[in-house]
């Protein structure tokens, strides 16, 4: 890769994103003027399984890398975004129970954003990794315009995550608990067979988005019921967490059992769409994950089906716009970038 041409100095203030994931850190820089300095993914270990302090020290490493790969002085430096996978309060406490990514007694009930802030020196704003993604996509698709414009975004990945996006800004809720897209139960009538057992969904709901739209809800829910109808398919023989994540590319070919699947995690994101149209009335849905990597002529066939399945008005309809959520690696230090960025020039 060359660097002269993915990496840009800074000409005025900035702020940094750091996205934290359960092997790497991903960093950014964006300028006062709404410029991305990287234009490509720059990763290190996050060392999240050794606990808080390796990490926060790791997170300190992955903001210092940033600056001098795009040579930005660390006085240029207004705010720091950081996003992390959830469950954690809307200030970056992460939950009292922990949490797939920070299962080490040390990691619950620990304030990830006060000790980044303490070891940095500078503000540091937290979102989760849906909400930061949601915020990107819709800054991306707005532009200019983001503070005069709502969205909504679902991100399909090993559960749903997403975020609800108001006048620019991410709804965080009295205990950082809104948007939880996934957990949000929808009517099952239309979505699944009549033979389809409820699905279940980790988090005790039955019937909620994730149950039908995730990976983990095709291995738990929907593979099982579907391999009953498909008894003959080549993902017969395999164990069920391999041939889960094995569907898409059938689905990219049009497999039969394949779509029907992905049919219906269209149908459940649409119904979860219907209820955001009569909630916030967003004037975008963007839809993320996986699928955004597919084979474009899947991808278009999964948003055409989810815009089929979403239930608006026709003055809804006028105006709504479905998108595919860009750059899927870069979103979460993006939008983490994006939220620090509001902070200092508010929308
Ligand atoms: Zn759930």
């Amino acid at each position: 890769m060359d660097q002269a041409e993915t990496v840009r100095t800074p000409s005025s203030w900035v702020v940094v994103g750091l996205d934290n994931g359960g092997t790497c850190n991903n960093a950014t820089v964006l300028d006062a003027t709404g410029q991305f300095l990287v234009d490509n993914l720059v990763e290190n270990p996050s060392r999240v399984l050794d606990g808080p302090e390796s990490a926060v020290e790791a997170l300190a490493g992955a903001f210092a890398n940033i600056l001098e790969l795009t040579s930005t002085p660390l006085s240029l430096v207004r705010a720091v975004g950081l996003d992390t996978p959830g469950p954690a309060s809307a200030h970056g406490v992460i939950s009292s129970k922990g949490a797939t990514n920070f299962n080490q007694v040390s990691w619950h009930g620990f304030d990830i954003r006060g000790a980044l802030e303490a070891r940095l020196g500078l503000p540091v704003v937290y979102n989760n990794d849906g909400n930061a993604a949601a915020l990107y996509a819709h800054h991306q698709h707005f532009g200019a315009a983001a503070a005069a414009n709502s969205s909504v975004s679902a991100i399909v990945g090993t559960g749903l995550g997403g975020g609800v996006v108001e006048a620019g800004t991410v709804i965080r809720g009295a205990a950082g608990m809104a948007g939880e897209l996934g957990h949000v139960q929808i009517p099952l009538h239309g979505v699944l067979e009549d033979d389809q057992p409820v699905p279940r969904c980790n988090c005790g709901f039955a019937g909620d988005v994730e149950s039908v739209a995730s990976l983990t809800g095709i291995r738990n829910n929907l593979l099982p019921y579907w391999l009953t109808r498909f008894p003959d398919h080549p993902l017969a023989k395999e164990p069920i967490a391999t041939a889960a994540k094995a569907l898409r590319g059938y689905g990219e070919k049009d497999d039969a059992l394949a779509l029907a699947v992905f049919g219906q995690q269209a149908k459940a994101i649409g119904k979860l769409f219907t209820i955001a149209a009569n909630f916030t009335d967003p004037a975008a849905y963007f839809l993320g994950g996986g699928v955004v990597e597919a084979a474009p002529h899947f991808r278009q066939w999964f948003l055409n089906s989810v815009r089929e399945a979403t239930d608006l008005r026709d003055e809804q309809k006028a105006v709504a716009t479905f998108a595919l959520v860009p750059d899927r690696d870069m979103a979460g230090a993006r939008g983490a970038a994006v939220a620090a960025l509001n902070t200092v020039t508010p929308l």
